[in-house]
């Protein structure tokens, strides 16, 4: 089955997220809605939504729109109609009736339901109707989050169902999982179960929100908006009518049902308009208090909002055996919630799914957890589970597993797929080393080095790993959101505030020295980034000889912004990269004028389309939708460069004082306009020095050396500097930037 051609039935939130990835993947897609109106505000959202929905936003006009009445013909030639609009039985009804009277024999059509199984939705249809009618549950932001969940049943087409599936993998770079018809499906029956056990089980123990979130988030291998946080993010309201849906759906002895039950706190918050971060605020609220904003948190108990006290746990990485073992109510509660968790999961195999993987692998792409239900039965361990967990009376899968007792039970990850994923090769390769903040695995004739820290931040370990493992063509790449936030911040503020330079003037040069062993090792380097690619991050993957970007990545040098300049080799690959251009031919000084704009004004792309016209990335940098290809691509990359040779080291001509004068002519205009401050200039200037060469002149030639020098330098005189840090003070503590 070939699909050449989509109508979208819907311009909602939902409906405008899939027409917009579609329109990534280059197929023509039409949006219908109710009036042409409404479709084409859709598309105007489209265009401004933020983060973009839209990977090229040039490719707006791919998008068609029109109405039900006047434009339904267009479904005639569709081969793939998608039906996305409000969750309502009797209107789908309705729709699916017109669907079907129109479209061509064969054409697959799915909704996009969150809630409604499909013997009830399909129940009007005609049996070689129902052959080709399937849920396709979008998660939401649907260009970002990497599930899709494909839900059949037995009156499926299997073989239409597996092309669905092939199409949505490979062409919209989804991680498609087919599951049975359920309520929830895979991740929203496991997740939103997660969720509100987390939360019943605060209330019993009597833990603070602060507290549940800080135990149910990062320590558990889950995003750091934990439990009360994502209430609030997702909608209190809207989280009461799923729970309806659910309760309704499922019988009356399901554990769900316990855990969904009315809570008078929760019902009073709707009933105030505290719905969430859209409404008034929720468990969470931002209150001005004599002009300043503060964050408070509600008591659980009494429902007074009190000033939010932050919860420091003291965990850097997931290690759940030590988390259930502590001795003290958060290790109580965690093994609480887990242990719930494993159990309610593992009941419901194999009625939702008969892989228990898939549940593990639904949780990683539409809820961000690092590991599913079974993986953190697997890191606790299978005896130390069985030891603790009391009764599992009529669950199949642990009694089964409680008399074998195989700590090796786990088998493969990501069985959904037949891509070769990271996830599929690192219980296979041989992890060679490991550090704080990065491990290192050899697989086949080459390694792969993954970072492990927060948000992948980079630190003197971090460089060390990838140094040690360039001894073999290299693979930098990893399975968690973030390629690289950039140099980790608290790790440099550390030693600035004990005024301690030498060390981070050690750990400067250490990168760049590391960054210069990736370009010239005599082996090649891959980097394969998705999602943040900042900084630091960015400078390693320009000093890598090739790119395997995933199409969600947002990059650039942002160094600025916390009073610094690139010091590990960004200033210098950017010039070298627009001193190629034509332009630069003719006007020495284009080169560098254009790489200050950029890294002045710390511009970020959010997609390789974007990257491309700022040299962020290069035209045969490879742009993936998939981000489980990303491996496979990479290993290709290393295939096809046996015979690799390191290229040849760049040098530069740059016109030194003269350069640096129309540069400041530049600052002093912002600073004029008061676009910059004081240290804006300042940081400006040092930035200047750096790319006009400093104390050189146009016919000195620059080594790569000279302009790493001058890179270290300018960030020593900037870090020294009282206001750069309280501009990395401030985006510590707030993430925000500090204009000074
Ligand atoms: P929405 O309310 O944002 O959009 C629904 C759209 O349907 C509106 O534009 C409305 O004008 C249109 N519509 C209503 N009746 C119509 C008709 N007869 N013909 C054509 N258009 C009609 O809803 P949404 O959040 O996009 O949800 C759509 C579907 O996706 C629902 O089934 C929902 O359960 C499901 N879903 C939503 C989310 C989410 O996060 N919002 C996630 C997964 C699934």
């Amino acid at each position: 089955m070939l699909i050449k051609s989509v109508v979208i039935i819907g311009s909602g939130t939902m409906g405008s997220g899939i027409a917009a990835h579609l329109c990534n993947a280059n197929i023509p897609v039409t949006l219908l809605d109710l009036s042409t109106d409404i479709s084409t505000k859709a598309r105007e959202r489209i265009y401004k939504s933020r983060p973009p929905l839209l990977i090229d936003k040039k490719k707006i006009d791919n998008i068609k729109v029109g109405n039900i009445n006047d434009d339904f013909d267009i479904v005639k030639e569709a081969d793939w109609i998608v039906e996305a609009v409000v969750e309502r039985i009797d209107i789908k009804h309705k729709i699916y009736e017109k669907i079907f009277k129109n479209r061509k024999s064969g054409a697959i059509v799915s909704s996009n339901t969150s809630s409604i199984p499909i013997k009830i939705l399909s129940e009007h249809l005609t049996d070689d109707e129902k052959k080709d009618f399937c849920i396709t549950h979008f998660f939401n932001p649907v260009r970002y989050m990497g599930l899709l969940e494909i839900v059949k049943n037995e009156n499926n087409d299997l073989k239409k169902i597996d092309s669905l599936k092939k199409f949505c993998e490979n062409e919209l770079g989804k991680g498609a999982i087919v599951c049975n018809d359920t309520p929830g499906f895979l991740g929203n029956r496991i997740g939103v179960y997660a969720m509100q056990v987390a939360m019943t089980e605060a209330f019993k123990m009597k833990l603070s929100i602060e507290e549940a979130d800080a135990v149910f988030g990062r320590p558990m291998g889950i995003p750091k908006t934990g439990v009360f946080g994502l209430y609030d993010l997702i909608g209190i309201d809207l989280m009461a009518d799923v729970l309806k849906s659910f309760i309704k759906e499922l019988p009356e002895q399901d554990p769900f049902q316990e855990v969904a039950k009315e809570i008078p706190l929760v019902k009073n918050l709707i009933e105030t308009g505290y719905t969430g971060r859209k409404g008034k605020g929720g468990f969470y609220r931002m209150n001005k208090v004599n002009n300043q904003k503060i964050l408070e948190a509600i008591n659980l108990e009494s429902g007074d909002y009190s000033p939010s006290k932050k919860i420091e746990m003291g965990i850097d990485t997931v290690n759940l055996k030590e988390l259930i073992n502590r001795k003290d109510k958060y290790g109580e509660y965690s093994w609480s919630v887990i242990s719930k968790i494993i159990k309610y999961a593992s009941s419901l195999v194999p009625g939702i799914t008969d892989k228990f993987n898939d549940i593990d692998e639904a949780m990683r792409l539409g809820f961000n957890w690092a590991m599913g239900p079974f993986e953190m039965l697997k890191s606790i361990g299978v005896n130390e589970f069985f030891n603790r967990i009391d009764n599992f009376k009529n669950n199949t899968f642990l009694e089964d597993l409680s008399k074998t007792k195989d700590e090796n039970f786990y088998g493969s990850r990501q069985l959904y797929t037949d891509i070769e994923t990271l996830g599929k090769v690192k219980p296979k390769a041989i992890k060679t080393d490991k550090n704080k903040s990065a491990e290192i695995y050899r697989f086949k004739d080459f390694n792969i080095v993954e970072f492990t820290t927060k948000a992948c931040a980079l630190d003197y370990d971090s460089m060390d790993a990838l140094k040690k493992a360039t001894d073999k063509p290299l693979i930098v790449i990893n399975e968690s959101m973030q390629f690289s936030a950039g140099v980790n911040l608290s790790y440099t503020m550390n030693f600035a505030e004990k005024n301690d330079y030498k060390s981070i003037e050690k750990f400067i040069k250490y990168f760049q020295d590391t960054c210069k062993e990736l370009k010239y090792s005599k082996y090649p380097v891959v980097s394969a980034p998705s999602g943040l690619t900042l900084g630091g991050g960015f400078e390693v993957l320009v000093q890598s000889n090739f790119v395997a970007s995933h199409t969600n990545i947002v990059v650039g040098l942002v160094e600025s912004i916390v009073g610094l300049v690139p010091a590990g080799g960004g200033c210098k690959e950017m010039l070298w990269r627009w001193s190629q251009t034509p332009e630069a031919k003719a006007d020495p000084d284009f080169a560098p004028l254009k790489v200050f704009e950029i890294i002045g004004y710390a511009k970020t792309a959010t997609s390789p389309i974007e990257a491309e016209p700022l040299k962020y990335l290069r035209p045969e940098d490879k742009k993936i939708m998939n981000r489980n290809s990303l491996f496979s691509e990479s290993k290709k990359i290393i295939d096809q460069n046996k015979n690799f040779k390191a290229p040849n080291e760049s040098t530069f001509k740059l016109s030194g004082k003269p350069l640096k004068a129309k540069m400041i002519n530049v600052l002093e205009k912002l600073y004029n306009e008061k676009v910059i401050l004081d240290h804006g200039m300042k940081v400006g200037t040092e930035l200047a020095n750096v790319l006009s060469g400093g104390d050189t002149t146009s016919d000195k030639l620059l080594t790569e050396d000279n302009l790493f020098e001058l890179e270290l330098r300018s960030f020593m005189n900037l870090i020294e500097t009282d206001q750069t840090k309280q501009r990395i003070r401030h985006t510590l503590a707030t993430g925000k930037p500090l204009v000074n």
